[in-house]
């Protein structure tokens, strides 16, 4: 059922606690850490704490969920003092995505290039 823990799945693990992970906020639907192999001095990635496979099912399943997330990459920002970042939710293989739960990163504290390649 859409929004389930999937036993596989490294993020929901994070969620579960069964996984360590550098958490930075906590709400009743998302969680925020650190990413293990950061990009830039700030990286932090915001996930919805239900089980969707990636922003496109998520902001279809559960657009309210989807508006959470987005709320949270603001609140990181403010707590990491970010004037100037970068939101990216690669979505899909060949994008880049390795981690099929829906997660956002934030990327910030130096200069970002567009277009980024
Ligand atoms: P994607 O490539 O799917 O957009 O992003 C997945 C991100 O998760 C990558 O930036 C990767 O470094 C991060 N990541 C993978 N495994 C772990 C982990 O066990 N802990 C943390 N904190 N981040 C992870
Ligand atoms: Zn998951």
């Amino acid at each position: 059922m859409a929004g389930e823990p999937q036993d596989d799945c490294l993020f929901c693990k994070i969620v579960a606690g069964r996984i360590p992970a550098t958490v930075v906020r906590e709400t009743d639907t998302t969680v925020a850490f650190r990413d293990i192999n950061p990009q830039a001095p700030t990286h932090v990635l915001v996930i919805p704490k239900a089980h969707h496979a990636d922003a496109a099912t998520l902001a279809a399943e559960d657009p309210e969920l989807a508006a959470d997330v987005l709320r949270e990459t603001r609140a990181v920002a403010e707590a990491e003092h970010l004037d100037s970042y970068r939101l990216v939710f690669n979505t899909g293989s060949g994008a880049g995505q390795t981690v099929f739960h829906a997660h956002a990163h934030v990327l910030g504290g130096r200069g970002l290039q567009w277009p980024p390649g």
